[in-house]
C-alpha cells in the first residue's frame, strides 16, 4: 500500500497531535522527492529509532539559485508514496508552496560560518532556502529526531549548527552517504545524466577517495588536490566548481587533531554533482 500523502498543514498537526497525546516519538525525513535507496537509508534509520516516520517531500524554491535547475527537478510523487509504503512511512507530507509561503512571508534563516564557503560561494541564497525551510518543516511536523544525508554535508553541518543555535528541540541525526556499485553517490539529479556521461561519472569518487588516500598517507594537499583536478578534467567531468580540504564541521581551514573533509562540486552533461569523503589528517 502507498503512504498516504497529506497536505494541508492543518491535516499534518492533527496527526501530530494524536501521535504526541499517545507518547509517540515522530522522526521527519526531509527530502526534495525522486526518492532513491539513498533517501531510503534515512527512512530506514527514522523508523529503527522513532514510533513514527514522516517523509516530507517539498521541491524548495527558495534553495535553487538556477530556475532551470528547479524547473527540470525530477518530480515523481506518486512512485515516491509507493516505494515508501513497504518501509512502514506513516505519511508523505507535501505541502503546498503556497502554504509554505505565503505572499506575505517575510521571514529568512540565515546561518553564518559553515555557509560561507563552497555550496554558499557557488550558490548564493541556497543555505538561506534551506535553513528556511528546514525550520519551517521542524516547526510544521514537530518532530523529535530529523533524518539527514552526509552526500550533502555542508547542509549537515548547517542543520546541525542551526539546531544548536536556536535550541530547537530536535536531534538531528547523520545517516552515511549510499552509493552505486562503481561509487557514484545517489542523487535524484543522477537521471539527468546520458547513458555515457553516467559511465564516466565514476571518476567522480574514484578520484575523491583517491586524493583523501595521498592526503592521509602524507602527500602535501595543495599539490595532491591540483593534481585531482587535472585528472578529473581528463575524465570529461568539469568544470570543477571546487574540491577543497576543509574542517569537517567548520568548514573553515583545516586543522591537525580535528576531523576534516575532502568536498568536492563538479559539472558533468549539464547536471552539477557534489560529493565529500572523511580525511584522517597525518
Ligand atoms: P534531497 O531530496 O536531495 O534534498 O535529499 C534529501 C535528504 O536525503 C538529504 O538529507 C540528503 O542528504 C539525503 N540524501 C540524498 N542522497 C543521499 C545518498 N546518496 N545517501 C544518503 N543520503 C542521501
Amino acid at each position: 500500500m502507498n503512504t498516504p500523502i497529506v497536505r494541508p498543514l492543518a491535516e499534518l498537526r492533527d496527526k501530530v497531535r494524536d501521535w504526541k497525546c499517545r507518547g509517540e516519538t515522530i522522526g521527519v525525513v526531509p527530502t526534495m522527492g525522486a526518492l532513491h535507496e539513498g533517501h531510503l537509508s534515512l527512512v530506514r534509520a527514522a523508523k529503527a529509532a522513532c514510533d513514527r516516520v514522516i517523509v516530507t517531500l517539498f521541491v524548495n524554491p527558495r534553495q535553487f539559485n538556477n530556475a532551470e535547475d528547479f524547473a527540470k527537478y525530477p518530480r515523481t510523487e506518486h512512485a515516491d508514496a509507493a516505494l515508501l509504503g513497504p518501509l512502514g512511512v506513516d505519511l508523505l507530507f507535501v505541502p503546498d508552496g503556497n502554504e509554505v509561503y505565503p505572499p506575505e512571508h517575510a521571514t529568512v534563516i540565515s546561518v553564518s560560518g559553515v555557509t560561507g564557503p563552497l555550496e554558499g560561494a557557488h550558490r548564493p541564497g541556497h543555505f538561506d532556502g534551506v535553513a528556511t525551510v528546514v525550520t519551517l518543516l521542524f516547526n510544521m511536523t514537530q518532530a523529535d529526531r530529523a533524518f539527514f544525508g552526509e552526500k550533502d554535508w555542508q547542509q549537515l553541518q548547517l542543520v546541525r549548527r542551526l539546531a544548536l543555535d536556536l535550541k530547537l528541540p530536535i536531534e538531528i541525526v547523520p545517516c552515511p552517504c549510499v552509493r552505486a556499485p562503481d561509487g557514484l553517490a545517489l542523487s535524484s539529479r543522477n537521471q539527468r545524466l546520458t547513458p555515457e556521461g553516467r559511465s564516466r561519472a565514476a571518476a567522480l569518487p574514484r578520484t575523491l577517495f583517491d586524493a583523501a588516500r595521498r592526503i592521509e598517507a602524507g602527500e602535501p594537499a595543495a599539490g595532491t588536490l591540483t593534481a585531482a583536478r587535472a585528472e578529473l578534467e581528463a575524465a570529461g567531468i568539469g568544470p570543477v566548481e571546487y574540491l577543497e580540504l576543509r574542517d569537517g564541521e567548520t568548514l573553515q581551514a583545516p586543522q591537525r587533531g580535528r576531523p576534516a573533509r575532502l568536498l568536492v562540486a563538479a559539472w558533468l552533461d549539464g547536471v552539477r554533482l557534489i560529493d565529500n569523503v572523511a580525511v584522517v589528517l597525518p
